[in-house]
């Protein structure tokens, strides 16, 4: 797994995000939407294949990450797809998706060569997306702890 450049990704991602944008994730999806001049839609209550957590599809003129609407960590799982647009993975190639239980008439071959399901499988893909992923989600938690200190102390002393 290539850990030098997920956390370049990562760092990228701070370096494109302006102003609010690196202090929540939404933020986040939008800095890389601008960036790579697509719209990016999210989808948290998606209705997925059996077994897919998250997935990430390449339309013709945006993008569209979702979500499964049976996940809990939600937060992670869109990190985890926003990884695979920001380290430029791609798709899994038809015939795969074609074992799977797509209906085949609701989508395009065009739109099925671009769609990347995620599921627990192991691939190196798949273990990059999820380093990016969590570590992208510890930073924007770091960000935003840093937000205000004093605040903080005060939380942290009333809360003993
Ligand atoms: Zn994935």
């Amino acid at each position: 797994m290539a850990e030098k450049t997920v956390a370049r990704a990562v760092e990228r991602m701070f370096r494109i995000a302006v102003g609010d944008e690196a202090r929540s994730l939404d933020g986040m999806a939008k800095a890389l939407s601008r960036e790579r001049g697509r719209p990016l839609i999210v989808l948290h209550d998606a209705k997925l294949p059996p077994g897919v957590f998250g997935q990430w599809v390449r339309r013709p003129d945006h993008d569209e990450v979702s979500c499964a609407a049976w996940v809990h960590a939600r937060d992670r799982t869109i990190a985890h797809e926003l990884g695979h647009i920001a380290l430029g993975h791609f798709g899994r190639p038809a015939i795969d998706l074609a074992t799977d239980f797509l209906p085949a008439s609701a989508h395009d071959l065009a739109t099925l060569m671009l769609r990347r399901d995620c599921t627990d499988t192991y691939s190196v893909e798949e273990a990059d997306a999820e380093a990016f992923g969590s570590l992208l989600l510890r930073r924007l938690q770091d960000t935003r702890g840093s937000g205000n200190p004093a605040i903080r102390s005060r939380l942290d002393e009333a809360l003993g």
